[in-house]
């Protein structure tokens, strides 16, 4: 970053967001930059920093037992290492040319212009809320936040129902239904797609569906949520689709996010197509010298199909903010995209992708073959062996590996990262089943269940 703006003798580091990504770019900046040289002052409009949402789930299904766990360091943490965290502080417009941004303190409604030499953008997500009749009621809530989290728990401890309805069933929505049985409720999952977990191809989200069924939960596919419909109380009775109504005690809603970029697009700073803020490799706001984005507001390049793609996980988050506070405080760090690896869970079910999907290969005019096979988690005879199944595509007459997806139990989750690695390499399916993989019988069978999938897509290749 240049920035000898000639303010002082200390250059400013100006952060917009204080949680993932700006947080560990605030961090890492410092780590590379003491205090004489560089002031970083940051701007969060919520109540915590530096927190895990990926937790709440588990905190709210009790596997977690108190909020504070979730919180890496405390606004006060960051402060004793001299970055200028100000909580609940909102910044209300980027001055791109005046290199400057206008910050409203929210409890005393003070607005202030705060100069910059750097900045970085990283306002994350906003969920999706239904714009229909009875989305605001009490007893429908979001889980975005700790704050969100916590009035969930509060709804879930106070008024003693029994029924929940997930209105979702992405990673969120899943993991939610998790923890509301674990809560004792029953629970509905309304679904607009065809099968649950969309970023699965649909023979794999069936087996998904399948297994919650298994575990209690009722799978409502193909239902588009009409309203949700309130008591005399006014707090949310039940969730009506076309078809049909789900009564309900609590309405938790996972219907996905959207990139924070409103302060962004209004400062003239480039998006993509899918609304997030565009970066070049060092996380830089392309045009842009002394402009960082990172996290759930910046669209990430593919590396399998070699387009830009929006995909919120606090996984790259970090990485985002760790790039950025390495350029920042003057080193140099690229993020070179993304492979498309996510896991999940709802109970004992593990949900795992990485890659391409069959959609999302057609898409970008890849040919590909596909085959999907049967194994088990441990050597078949091992006590505790359980099935799991593995779908892997792999491009037509080179055989390049395209993407994997697995369902099963233990150990099916982790397996996937082998194909993430593999991906990476841009490795075939051929050199894979030559992977050194560790093998004992309570590991896995002696072919582990991705090589087995890796050898059988190789003769299917070797037929085209
Ligand atoms: C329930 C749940 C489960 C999840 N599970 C996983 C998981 O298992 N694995 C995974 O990889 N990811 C998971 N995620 C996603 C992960 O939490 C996000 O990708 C991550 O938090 C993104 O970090 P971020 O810093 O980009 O954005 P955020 O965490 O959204 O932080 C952005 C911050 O900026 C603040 N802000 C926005 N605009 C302004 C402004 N104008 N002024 C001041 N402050 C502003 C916001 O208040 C917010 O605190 C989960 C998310 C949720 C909600």
């Amino acid at each position: 970053m240049s920035m000898s703006s000639g303010r002082g003798d200390r250059e400013r580091l100006v952060v917009i967001g204080g949680d993932a990504a700006g947080m560990s770019a605030a961090s890492q900046a410092r780590r590379m930059r003491g205090p004489d040289e560089l002031e970083i002052v940051a701007f969060e409009r919520g109540h915590f920093s530096s927190y895990s949402a990926c937790g709440i789930p588990y905190w709210v299904g009790g596997d977690v037992p108190e909020r504070d766990r979730l919180i890496a360091r405390t606004p006060q943490e960051h402060r004793a290492r001299d970055i200028d965290l100000r909580m609940r502080t909102e910044v209300t417009e980027i001055d791109v040319a005046g290199r400057r941004v206008r910050a409203r303190d929210l409890a005393s409604g003070g607005e202030s212009w705060v100069s910059y030499d750097g900045l970085v953008i990283a306002t994350g997500a906003r969920p999706i809320r239904p714009d229909m009749p009875g989305a605001d009621a009490p007893g429908v809530h979001g889980v975005q936040t700790l704050g969100d989290g916590q009035a969930l728990l509060d709804s879930l401890v106070h008024t003693g129902g029994r029924r929940a309805v997930v209105v979702g069933a992405g990673y969120i929505g899943v993991e939610m239904a998790e923890a509301l049985i674990n809560r004792g409720y029953e629970v509905t999952v309304v679904n607009r797609g065809s099968e649950p977990m969309s970023t699965l191809d649909p023979d794999m989200g069936r087996l998904v569906h399948r297994a919650m069924e298994g575990l209690g939960i009722t799978m409502v596919n193909d239902a588009e949520v009409t309203k949700l419909l309130t008591g005399q109380d006014g707090r949310v009775r039940a969730v009506a689709t076309e078809d049909a109504e789900y009564p309900a005690d609590v309405v938790v809603l996972g219907i996905g996010v959207r990139p924070e970029t409103a302060l962004a697009r209004a400062a003239g700073l480039p998006l993509g197509a899918h609304g997030g803020l565009l970066t070049d490799l060092a996380m830089r706001v392309r045009g842009h010298e002394e402009i960082w984005a990172g996290g759930d507001c910046v669209e990430v390049l593919n590396l399998v199909s070699g387009q830009e793609q929006y995909v919120p996980l606090g996984t790259h988050a970090n990485k985002h903010g760790q790039v950025i506070g390495t350029n920042a405080g003057g080193g140099y760090a690229t993020f070179p995209g993304v492979v498309g690896t996510a896991v999940s869970k709802v109970c004992d079910l593990e949900i795992a992708r990485t890659g391409l999907r069959e959609k999302d290969a057609h898409r970008v005019g890849l040919q590909f073959e596909t085959v999907t096979i049967e194994s088990t988690s441990r050597a078949g005879y091992y006590p505790g062996a359980s099935p799991m199944t593995v779908k892997m595509l792999a491009e037509r007459r080179t055989g390049r590996l395209l993407g994997v997806q697995i369902v099963g139990r233990e150990g099916a989750a982790k397996r996937v990262d082998i194909a993430a690695v593999a991906l990476t390499a841009g490795m075939t399916v051929e050199q894979m089943t030559a992977l050194d993989l560790g093998y004992a019988p309570p590991f896995s069978p002696v072919w582990d269940p991705v090589l087995v999938a890796a050898r059988k897509a190789t003769s299917k290749v070797r037929a085209t």
